[in-house]
């Protein structure tokens, strides 16, 4: 290591206060930043579950993106995923690359990045820093009861299939960033624009939800792909069909200037939402309701291996971009 990346990684990431967070409420952790290797002790009593995530300038984010936006969005699409299998966040560890060393944008990242961490209680626990084109590598790691992990393979037939919140607005957003479909936007407000942007960058990780739905789920997952991408890996790991109901769709305000069709397909489609896919018993469902109306269910599993979309007169609803799932 120079002595230059030594600075950095003091200045930026390996913050005392982060440290502290770590010794106190995480005694899993026997030592973070600083040596060769970070040292951890997990409790017996808990699995541990482990993801990585990169994310490349100009391919996963726009290259004019704010650093805080990079930072907040590296993380929180780390803890989606730990929220998809119902999982407490435990620590996470960086890997930057960086095209140069740019204090000012350094700054911003390291704030933002142990702002959306102190939020979640997840300490940074060490990385690797290294020059090149913008790269954002995070592995985040996370503990659940034994066998208690929500996994993709176990909707059964007869499920119904529920959302955390609502859809489409990142695609918006993206749409909105790179100055794509403009016609459709005209009669957007400036305030449901900036939403559609802050939903895109500033993805909210459902972790929360995901261990309360821990009780009552037979699978989840996380939505980045959209949902008929990623419902459909559902359906493949656990040998089943679904049929959506378009009515039910709970859809994002930002998507109100768009046609009716138009709006299905936003919020069927488009990705980056990081909002949690889960199937349960209707019995289960009638309990988590009671406890948390935000949830919304959208249909239901069916053994017919198929993935339908139904409108509110029983027609199959064809979308334009069929790309998306493998049941064609
Ligand atoms: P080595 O050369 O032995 O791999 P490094 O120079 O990469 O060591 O890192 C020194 C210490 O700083 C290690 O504890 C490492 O985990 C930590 N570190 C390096 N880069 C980062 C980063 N971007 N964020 C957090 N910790 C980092
Ligand atoms: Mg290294």
């Amino acid at each position: 290591m120079s002595g230059s990346e030594f600075g950095l990684i003091q200045s930026y990431f390996s913050i005392p206060g982060q440290s502290l967070l770590a010794q106190q409420d995480h005694p899993d952790i026997i030592q973070g930043i600083g040596d060769d290797c970070a040292i951890l002790s997990p409790p017996a009593d808990q699995h541990l579950l482990v993801s990585i995530d990169t994310l490349i300038s100009g391919v996963h984010f726009p290259a004019q993106t704010s650093p805080q936006a990079v930072a907040h969005k590296a993380l929180a699409v780390n803890l989606s995923d730990l929220a998809a299998m119902g999982a407490k966040p435990a620590w996470f560890t960086l890997a930057l690359t960086l095209p140069d060393n740019n204090q000012n944008w350094l700054e911003l990242f390291s704030q933002s990045l142990f702002k959306l961490a102190s939020e979640y209680q997840i300490p940074l626990i060490g990385g690797d820093t290294t020059r090149g084109d913008l790269a954002v590598t995070i592995q985040i790691a996370g503990y659940v009861p034994p066998d208690s992990a929500l996994k993709r393979s176990g909707a059964q037939a007869g499920d119904i299939i529920a959302l955390t919140g609502a859809l489409g607005a990142a695609a918006i957003g993206l749409d909105i960033a790179l100055e794509q479909n403009r016609a459709h936007y005209q009669c957007l407000s400036q305030t449901r624009k900036k939403a559609a942007q802050l939903a895109l960058n500033y993805p909210c990780p459902r972790i929360r939800e995901g261990m309360i739905i821990r009780q009552y789920a037979h699978s989840a997952l996380d939505i980045s792909d959209g949902l008929l991408a990623d419902l459909g890996h559902i359906l493949s790991a656990s040998e089943v069909g679904a049929d959506v109901f378009l009515e039910y769709l709970p859809l994002s305000e930002t998507l109100a200037c768009l046609k009716p069709e138009q709006q299905w397909e936003k919020a069927l489609t488009g990705g980056d939402d990081y909002e949690l896919c889960f199937t349960l018993s209707e019995d289960k469902w009638q309990a988590l309701k009671h406890a948390y109306p935000h949830f919304t269910a959208i249909g239901h599993i069916t053994k017919s291996r198929k993935l339908r979309c139904l409108t509110a007169d029983g027609k199959l609803f064809e979308l334009q971009n069929r790309g998306y799932n493998h049941f064609d």
